[in-house]
């Protein structure tokens, strides 16, 4: 499926932003992700700012899709796609991080 069908589909499911009402215009939704049986597409709206990422699957019967609000832009929907999930560890590193720096002001703000 080319790019323009991929968002010429996508905007017959969804039509306008779910946070303002405003109607999607085609020079802003872009493809993130393509595949035979589904594709991913971010919607940006052009009133509020906010992104609609939409992952929509071709079956037998019609096009079925979900979609989540969110305040990524297309170009970070990119980078974190693929990435890992964040897990208990890596919020307990940045827990231990966010709590060293807080003592270490503490005690300079102490001796100074
Ligand atoms: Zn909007």
């Amino acid at each position: 499926m080319s790019k323009k069908n991929i968002t010429e589909y996508a905007l017959k499911l969804i039509k306008n932003c779910p946070a303002c009402g405003v109607d999607y215009k085609i020079e802003n939704i872009n493809t993130v992700e393509e595949n035979d049986e589904d594709f991913l597409v971010c919607f940006s709206c052009s009133a509020c700012q906010s992104s609609l990422l939409s992952r929509v699957m071709t079956m037998p019967f019609g096009l079925v899709g979900s979609a989540i609000l969110t305040d990524l832009k297309a170009e970070e929907i990119n980078k974190f796609k693929d990435s890992e999930p964040v897990t208990a560890n890596d919020v307990l590193s940045i827990y231990e991080r966010l709590e060293f720096g807080r003592k270490k002001n503490n005690n300079y703000k102490i001796n100074s």
